[in-house]
Parts: C-alpha cells; sequence; structure tokens
C-alpha cells in the first residue's frame, strides 16, 4: 500500500495595496498580497494546519517576497490591513482532526450500546442472578460436597461481579 502524505496550502487571503514601497525596485506603487496557509495531508485530505506564509507582488518588477525580505514600508502596511481584517484558515483545513475526533467518538458510542446489550443480555443476566442467590444463601456447596467451610467463604469476588453489572 502507498502511503501519500505531504505537505499542501491554500489561499487564505488576497489583496492589493496602494502606495507600497517596493524592496527591489524601490518604486512606490501597488502591491499584491498574498496569505498562505500550508498543512500537513494525507491521501490529499488536510489533516493538521502548519505554518501560514505571506508574500507581497510589485506590478512594476513582478518580483514576489517572502515577508521575510521586506522594508519597513510594506510591513507596515500589511499589518495595518491584517489588523483590520485578518487572515482566517477555512474549516476544512482541520479535516483529518475532526475526522479523528467523529471516528473516537463514534467508537465510544458503539462501547456504550454493545455494554448495555451485554448487561440485557438473559443468559449473563441468569448467570448473575445465580451468582447472587450464591450470595444470598451463603451455602456455597463444593464439589467434594463439603459445606462445612461455608464461614470462611470470602463472596467478595461474587459481590464484586453483581456490581459490576448492578452499575
Ligand atoms: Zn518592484
Amino acid at each position: 500500500m502507498i502511503l501519500l502524505f505531504g505537505i499542501g496550502n491554500s489561499k487564505l487571503k488576497q489583496f492589493y495595496l496602494d502606495d507600497c514601497t517596493c524592496s527591489n525596485c524601490n518604486q512606490t506603487l501597488q502591491h499584491r498580497f498574498t496569505v498562505k496557509g500550508h498543512y500537513f495531508s494525507f491521501f490529499f485530505v488536510p489533516v493538521v494546519p502548519l505554518y501560514k506564509s505571506t508574500t507581497a507582488e510589485c506590478i512594476h518588477c513582478r518580483i514576489e517576497l517572502p515577508k521575510s525580505r521586506w522594508n519597513v514600508n510594506l510591513n507596515e502596511k500589511f499589518n495595518r490591513a491584517m489588523a483590520f481584517k485578518p487572515a482566517k484558515r477555512p474549516w476544512w483545513h482541520f479535516f483529518g482532526c475532526m475526522g479523528v475526533l467523529v471516528v473516537l467518538l463514534g467508537f465510544a458510542v458503539l462501547v456504550g450500546y454493545y455494554y448495555n446489550d451485554l448487561k440485557e443480555d438473559p443468559e449473563i443476566q441468569s448467570r448473575v442472578q445465580e451468582l447472587r442467590d450464591v450470595g444470598e444463601n451463603d451455602e456455597l456447596i463444593y464439589e467434594d460436597g463439603d459445606a462445612a467451610l461455608n464461614e470462611d467463604v470470602n463472596v467478595e469476588p461474587i459481590d464484586s461481579i453483581t456490581t459490576f453489572f448492578k452499575n
């Protein structure tokens, strides 16, 4: 079986800002800002959100620079725009995480369901009743027929089984 995993990304936000000074050609004009969200993917399904990356593209020289290479002017313009409306990740970047949660919840529900079934199983019920009767009558007859040891019989294990099923 081939396991396919890697890092994918999607555009979270893209916008234009005027009067930005280019870090490359030093012209002051419009720039296009792009924020991407990266995620760890498994079989092309996003599982865990990772880091975000931001680039600015100068419309004059067409160079696309990562945030680490921006000048003060670009940083200021960008931070002001982001403070007004931050870039948020879409819900499906968490798709894999949610999937795992759903599977775990489903498993818990199933266990609860079958545990109730087990309690109501007539065979188990009658067995529990048998053990209860033995406990109440306090007459545990051993295979060799020796009932003389009754007083020493510790019925603790029987009680703990019935308590288990009562709960
Ligand atoms: Zn430029």
